[in-house]
């Protein structure tokens, strides 16, 4: 499965952050059998239309989607020449496929800065930064080789000027995913910043009121997505009882749980989409990446399903709720059969049929 690997500097707010997500853990209810490692959180994406299609279909139990982040400790400033836990640090940011940076916002007197105040924009650089560096290693390693290459075999020409184009941009202090770089020509490098960036801010409640703070901050990342929250509240939410929460939720104004918009945003960011099935077992959401076809959506259930596909019976999430049933739907005309090239849309209610 995919992972979002969580970095920050000290003190920002990680474990906080990661003993809330791993508390609101879905392995527990419904993978009972899964191992789960201590730094790997997994927890459900939060969709009312499972619970909407579980009421339709009677269904026992609802299956969310699950995305799962990994807590990476241990970045300092001077990580890319091997301090601190420099080295580990870097293999595990390279083995994850997100990066969620925490970011201190909060100002507390009690939590020290390791630059003596609160600045996110300059704490974001110096995560940034050792990233950039550590790349530009990569990158100039890697160059001489993929010259020699390009003279002999014109079809690397186009790597080689991809990643020339990456160096000039870590040069210039930026990272790949930022510039909008394909990442395509530069897969084989497995360049730390041409991974998908979100960024999480920790916040206390007056922060989290100030709109302007919020549009600064969302300008400095773009176009990472920003997500703003109070880590110190998210563990609270996820130790009360789901009345308790809501009334808590309610009284500060907040629509819903910062660790929902995370687990949303992050699957997102991983370029992952959910289709639906549902029926008197359980309604669930399986994850295929976007622009999955039919029969690799089926896979995702069961490789038989992907080898013996034959068909897909298809219903937007819309157009069966409005049905109010699968029968009705059909006999209106609504469910569609779709062969083996169907790419499969967000929210697709989905039947396979498929040969054993
Ligand atoms: P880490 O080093 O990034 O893992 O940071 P921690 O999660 O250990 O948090 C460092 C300290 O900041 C702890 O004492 C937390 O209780 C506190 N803290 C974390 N999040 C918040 C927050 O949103 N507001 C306030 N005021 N304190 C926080």
């Amino acid at each position: 499965a995919l992972t979002i690997g969580i970095v920050g500097l000290p003190n920002a707010g990680k474990s906080t952050l990661f003993n809330a997500l791993t508390r609101n853990d879905v392995l527990a209810a419904n993978y009972p059998f899964a191992t789960i490692e201590p730094n790997v959180g997994v927890v459900g994406v939060p969709d009312a239309r499972l619970g909407v299609l579980a009421e339709l279909f009677h269904s026992e139990r609802t299956v969310p989607a699950t995305v799962s982040f990994v807590d990476i400790a241990g970045i300092v400033r001077g990580a890319s020449k091997g301090e601190g836990m420099g080295n580990a640090f870097l293999s595990h940011i390279r083995e994850a496929d997100a990066i969620c940076q925490v970011t201190r916002v909060f100002t507390d007197a009690d939590v020290t800065h390791v630059d003596g105040r609160v600045n996110p924009g300059n704490d974001i650089e110096t995560i940034n930064t050792e990233l950039i560096l550590a790349d530009l290693q990569t990158v100039e390693r890697a160059l001489p080789r993929l010259e020699k290459e390009a003279r002999m075999n014109k079809d690397k020409q186009a790597t080689l000027a991809a990643v020339q184009q990456a160096q000039e941009v870590l040069d210039s202090g930026r990272t790949v995913f930022a510039a909008g770089l394909d990442r395509e020509p530069l897969r084989e490098l497995f360049l730390l910043t041409a991974k998908p960036f979100l960024y999480v801010f920790n916040c206390d409640s007056d922060e989290l009121a100030d709109d302007d703070l919020k549009d600064r901050l969302r300008t400095i990342v773009a176009p990472a997505e920003a997500i703003f929250l109070d880590a110190k509240i998210e563990s609270e939410l996820v130790e009360m009882e789901p009345d308790e929460a809501r009334e808590f939720l309610a009284e500060m104004d907040v629509e819903e749980p910062g660790l929902d918009v995370l687990a949303r945003v992050g699957f997102d960011t991983l370029g992952l989409q959910t289709y639906l099935t549902a029926g008197p077992k359980e309604s669930r959401a399986w994850t295929i990446p976007k622009g999955a076809t039919a029969p690799e959506a089926a896979g995702v259930i069961h490789t038989d399903f992907q080898k013996g596909f034959i068909k897909a019976e298809v219903i937007s999430f819309e157009d069966l709720v409005a049905a109010g049933s699968m029968v009705a739907a059909r006999s209106k005309g609504k469910v569609r059969l779709e062969g083996k090239d169907y790419v499969m849309a967000d929210g697709d209610v989905v039947e396979f049929r498929f040969n054993v």
